[in-house]
Parts: structure tokens; C-alpha cells; sequence
């Protein structure tokens, strides 16, 4: 019996890759959904050739014209919008979820196959920042396993393996740095769109290369990791590692350290999500030490980098606070694509707008969002009425 798969965001860089690795194992698994908001023509050529049962796309118009250039002999059900992603993402005969859609989008429809007890494997790291306590919770209790495939928490993941809970001191979170992490204060204030974008090491979209440029990528990360692995935020530290090749680390309270090294590939923690618990073979281009020479480690500069501190107080304070964060942080680094504010201004603007929150304990999936909604109208707002 083949696994059942539904892709979120087969169009998206995740998504084509969760289809690369696929198309290799194909008595494996059986892609019965895939979701492609706008990409038509992408998502023509992956339904002709994976033949889905059900595609979702944006919105009604999108979905006739995706109709209109398929073959009338494809019987394909196309759907559009929340509804449809919640219709693919809990269909009864799914057993695996893969979540790889940009920003809060990713959140109902990885709660809903949660709740109906679906397997998720998770890129999008938003869902779990946001709603990590209540997704956690309702897992445990549908038995249902969130995986990551964001790299770092597929590295713990890998690094926990086999050993107890109780003998982990703590998680190390390795960062690139990103773009800008050499600049000097006053030359991070006049950094361009170009200069944050060009990130060193990985090939990625443009919010999370921006996020990775004032390391809010990392500190979204801590906040993953604390609910992945159920580990308290003081348990977990990030050291800057610019070649990027060990993906993070677990030290163990007999002074040992276990590190997941592997070439910057997405598609390995995308297969090892796909297969977990098993390993499994694969000709992907292998990592040459030989040729790397050398791999070095630098502290974080916290104070040169805001966002890192914001993200703990965010995890700290607990109930809707990383929503907010979260949030206020996706219109500033818009504001910033757009040329409105300076990358200086991410932190003010998502520092100004957790201070004014009034925080819920224990929130419910329409606290998270009505927080979420509440934080992008509080921080837009800062971004447009700035001097
Ligand atoms: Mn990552």
C-alpha cells in the first residue's frame, strides 16, 4: 500500500522539491491533493503528471482557468481557498500532510489535519510560532506527528534520535548570519533591499531571506524549537555558523554534542520527514569535507540584532505574544520590500506593537488569529504614520 500525500503549496520551492523527492519514490507514495494557489501552469504539468485527486487554487476565477487548460478527460476536482485547503488537508484517506505554505495561511489548514489526526510534515514555520502550544496539545491528543522539515529542527530531530529527553542540556540553533551579519550599526541602516536579499548561503523567498538578514529567521526558529521538542527557551541557544553546513546541534548532559552535517539540500529533511523514522537511500550531491576546510562559530550579537531578544520575549510571555510578533514582523518586512521603512525599523516596529498587546493565556485557534489580525493592523499602522 502506497502512503496517501497531500502537498500545501506544490508550487512554492518546498513544495517542488517534496515533489522531486517523490518522483523517486514512487511505489512509495501516492499524491492524492496538491495545492498551487496561482501558479497555474506549474500546477497543470505536477497534476498531468502526479494525477491528484483534488487541486486548490486561489480563488473561483483561477480555478476555471486551470479547468479550462487541462485535458477534458482529467476528472480532477478543483477547489479554491481556505475551504479547499481544509477539504484536501483532512481528507479521510491522507495520511501524510505536507504543510509548505508561506506565512499565517499555513495555520487552519495544519490545525484541521491535526485535529483529524493526519500526519503533518511542516516547512512553514509560521503555524507552529504562532499556534505552537494549542497544535502540540491537539496532536497528543489525535495522535497525530508534526514533523519538521525546516532544516534545523530536522537536524535536532535526527540529533534526538534514540536518547532519552531527560539527558538533553540543550539545543543549539546554528544561524548563516545572513546577508548583513559583518555590517557595522550605521552601515545596517542604510542597507537596500538588494543587500538583505543577498543571502549568503541558501536559496530562498524573499520574506525569509529578509528574516534570515535581521535574524528574526532564528528567533522564529527558537520558538518553533521550544514546541517541536518541548524544550524551555532558556535550553536553547544559537550560535552563528556562516557556512551553514551543520544544521544545529543537541548537547547532552554528559558534555556531548551530536551535530547534523549535510550539503545545503532541502530535499534531505524533506525525505527525512517523508520517511521518518527510517533512512532512506538517495543520490543527492554528498558533502565533501575536504573541500569545506574549515567550519567556525561566532556568538550572536543580540544587541546588533534585536529581533533574536524580541522572538525570546515573544516565547517567554507566552499565549498570543509570538502571534503578535509574528504578525507585526510580516508587515514590516513588507513595509521594508516595499522601500517604506529602513531594516532598522523591523524591531521598533514589531517592539512597539508587542508593548500595546494585551496578551491571552492559553488561546484558542480564533484568539490566535483575531491576535494576528489586531498585530498587522497595529504595526501597519506604524509603518505609515512614521515621521
Ligand atoms: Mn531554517
Amino acid at each position: 500500500m502506497r502512503k496517501k500525500i497531500v502537498i500545501l503549496g506544490s508550487t512554492g520551492s518546498i513544495g517542488q522539491q517534496t515533489l522531486e523527492v517523490i518522483r523517486k519514490y514512487l511505489n512509495e507514495f501516492e499524491v492524492i491533493g496538491l495545492s498551487g494557489w496561482e501558479n497555474t501552469t506549474l500546477l497543470k504539468e505536477q497534476i498531468i503528471f502526479f494525477k491528484p485527486k483534488i487541486a486548490v487554487v486561489k480563488d473561483e476565477y483561477v480555478a476555471r482557468n486551470l479547468k479550462k487548460n487541462l485535458n477534458k478527460q482529467n476528472n480532477i476536482k478543483i477547489l479554491w481557498g481556505t475551504n479547499g485547503l481544509i477539504n484536501i488537508s483532512t481528507l479521510k484517506e491522507a495520511d501524510i500532510i505536507v504543510v509548505a505554505i508561506t506565512g499565517i495561511a499555513s495555520l487552519i489548514p495544519t490545525y484541521e489535519a491535526v485535529k483529524k489526526g493526519k500526519n503533518v510534515a511542516l516547512a512553514s514555520k509560521e503555524a507552529m510560532v504562532v499556534a505552537g502550544e494549542l497544535l502540540v496539545k491537539e496532536a497528543k491528543l489525535k495522535n497525530s506527528k508534526i514533523l519538521p522539515i525546516d532544516s534545523e529542527h530536522s537536524a535536532i530531530l535526527q540529533c534526538l534520535k534514540n536518547e532519552q529527553k531527560d539527558c538533553v542540556e540543550k539545543i543549539i540553533l546554528t544561524a548563516s548570519g545572513g546577508a548583513l551579519y559583518d555590517l557595522t550599526e550605521t552601515a545596517l541602516k542604510n542597507v537596500t533591499v538588494e543587500d538583505a536579499l543577498n543571502h549568503p548561503t541558501w536559496k530562498m523567498g524573499k520574506k525569509v531571506t529578509i528574516d534570515s538578514a535581521t535574524l528574526m529567521n532564528k528567533g522564529l526558529e527558537v520558538i518553533e524549537a521550544k514546541w517541536f521538542f518541548n524544550i524551555p527557551a532558556d535550553k536553547i541557544e544559537i550560535v552563528i555558523h556562516p557556512q551553514s553546513y551543520i544544521h544545529s546541534m543537541v548537547q547532552f548532559i554528559d558534555g556531548t554534542i551530536m551535530a547534523q552535517i549535510s550539503e545545503h539540500d532541502m530535499r534531505i529533511p524533506i525525505q527525512y520527514a517523508l520517511f521518518y523514522p527510517n533512512r532512506i537511500i538517495n543520490n543527492f550531491s554528498r558533502l565533501d569535507l575536504n573541500k569545506i576546510g574549515q567550519l567556525t562559530f561566532r556568538k550572536p550579537n543580540f544587541n546588533k540584532f534585536p529581533c533574536i531578544k524580541l522572538a525570546y520575549q515573544a516565547l517567554e510571555r507566552g499565549g498570543t505574544m509570538p502571534a503578535v510578533l509574528n504578525g507585526a514582523n510580516e508587515i514590516a518586512v513588507n513595509a521594508f520590500l516595499n522601500c517604506k521603512i529602513r531594516i532598522s525599523e523591523i524591531p521598533v516596529i514589531i517592539q512597539n506593537t508587542m508593548k500595546e498587546h494585551k496578551l491571552k493565556y492559553s488561546p484558542n485557534i480564533s484568539d490566535i488569529l483575531d491576535a494576528d489580525y489586531w498585530a498587522r493592523e497595529r504595526a501597519l499602522n506604524f509603518c505609515t504614520n512614521k515621521k
